[in-house]
């Protein structure tokens, strides 16, 4: 036999007992968002490398070590698969000039790329729907961004999402910080981890970001942002929690909030829950007013977030959401080459009354059929032998109802079918 060539390691086959799940997800995000105004966009799955060096930031681990980057060897292109989306949008809206004459409300969903150690909830391909709002400065999207997102939750039928929020300030007050920072973690480098090191005066504020429990007291005590905070962005902040307030989402402030990517600056989000494990963020997101014009843009501000859909589907199991399989309405067994000939009729014409409609194929008796239609979960057996086929009628079976079995005409049929 010939060596068995399985998937790549963090990359999910999505099996037919499950896509009726992401059906549900995908069908329920694309009424939430049309609720909002917010419109499709879809980019290639492969970019340049250099888009994501240059908006991720060169010293964040996405791009240190979780991008799948590679040289096209057929032309030598340095070419990279998305990571994440945000910034193939701002690209594909940059090079096709969406934002003149207004801003634009934008989504997209599909898989994103990270070469990360894979466990629950973190794959190596795993998708997200990203929702992302250019042109628009104000801390009113910041909030809607947030408020459409608490509608979702609803919508899935998850409960018991903690949201955080938190500023960065301007880029200004951040470079004042990170000097500051910087001073304070050069005072405590004997405690610094080898990441930590690296980064101290690339990306020090990545180091709030470690997940080492080692660093967490230093952390804990490094100066905050919040004090070198510019006055319009805390005016920006606190306007942000006056919609949300109004609007009765609950938020609690993390000043600690930092995110894996560098391009965010002010207002910063995550929606994070408690019955996932370590891999509790399932949504998050933030203002990246810079991005635009770093990636050749004329300057925009622009607000967006991105949800993990693995980990909600995960979470909306925990929290209880049943999803039924979907099946068909009918299921045809058939036995005689009259009774065929009827059967491929009797099909085509119920799928015409918009029924959905299995019909046996691969013969083999009466019995082994019923155990086949039996197994599709569908609501009737059709039963055509040749006399039915003579008399252009089916014996009609319910198989999960406790009424007689009949012989009716096709068109009664689909009126049975239609009354469910
Ligand atoms: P984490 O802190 O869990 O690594 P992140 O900050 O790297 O997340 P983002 O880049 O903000 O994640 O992506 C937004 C969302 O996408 C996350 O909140 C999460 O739900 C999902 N996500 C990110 N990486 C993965 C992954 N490797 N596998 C599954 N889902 C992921
Ligand atoms: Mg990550």
């Amino acid at each position: 036999m010939a060596k068995v060539i399985k998937a790549i390691r963090g990359m999910n086959d999505i099996l037919p007992d499950e896509a009726h799940q992401w059906f549900f997800f995908e069908q329920t995000v694309q009424d939430w968002l049309a609720m909002y105004g917010y419109r499709n966009i879809r980019t290639p799955i492969v970019e340049q490398t250099d888009l994501f060096v240059r908006s991720i930031g060169e010293v964040t681990d996405i791009v240190e070590k979780e991008m799948y980057s590679f040289v096209d060897h057929l032309n030598n292109d340095s070419l990279a698969l998305r990571p994440e989306g945000t910034a193939s949008c701002v690209r594909a809206v940059i090079e096709h000039n969406l934002l003149y004459g207004s801003p634009q409300r934008l989504y997209y969903s599909g898989p994103m790329f990270r070469h990360e150690r894979p466990q629950k909830g973190r794959y190596r391909q795993f998708h997200q729907v990203g929702v992302e709002a250019l042109g628009f400065s104000g801390p009113d999207i910041d909030a809607e961004l947030i408020i459409m997102c608490a509608r979702l939750w609803q919508m899935l039928g998850i409960n018991g999402l903690r949201l955080e929020i938190g500023t960065l300030g301007s880029s200004e007050s951040r470079a004042l910080h990170r000097a500051r920072l910087i001073k304070y973690f050069e005072q405590h480098a004997d405690r610094l981890d080898e990441d930590a090191n690296r980064r101290l005066h690339s990306n020090p504020l990545r180091i709030l970001d470690s997940k080492n429990p080692e660093m967490q007291s230093i952390i804990e005590h490094a100066p905050k942002l919040i004090d070198d905070l510019d006055e319009p962005s805390c005016i920006h902040f606190e306007t942000l929690q006056h919609i949300l307030r109004e609007q009765g989402v609950n938020f609690e402030i993390n000043l600690r909030l930092v995110r894996g990517l560098d391009y965010y600056n002010r207002t910063v989000f995550e929606w994070v829950t408690d019955k996932l494990g370590a891999q509790g963020t399932v949504c998050a997101g933030g203002r990246y007013d810079g991005l635009v014009e770093q990636v050749g843009g004329k300057p925009a501000p622009a607000c967006g977030f991105a949800m993990g859909i693995e980990r909600l589907l995960a979470l909306m199991q925990e929290c209880g959401k049943e999803i039924a399989h979907p099946v068909p309405d009918v299921y045809i067994v058939h036995q005689g080459e009259r009774a065929m000939d009827y059967a491929w009729r009797a099909a085509e014409f119920l799928r015409n009354e918009n029924c959905q409609v299995i019909l046996h194929c691969g013969g083999g008796s009466f019995k082994s059929q019923m155990k086949k239609a039996d197994a599709s979960g569908a609501r009737y057996a059709l039963v055509i032998g040749d006399d039915e086929a003579l008399a252009q009628v089916v014996t009609l079976k319910p198989l999960r109802e406790a009424i007689e079995q009949a012989r009716v005409d096709l068109n009664t049929v689909s009126e049975l079918i239609k009354t469910k």
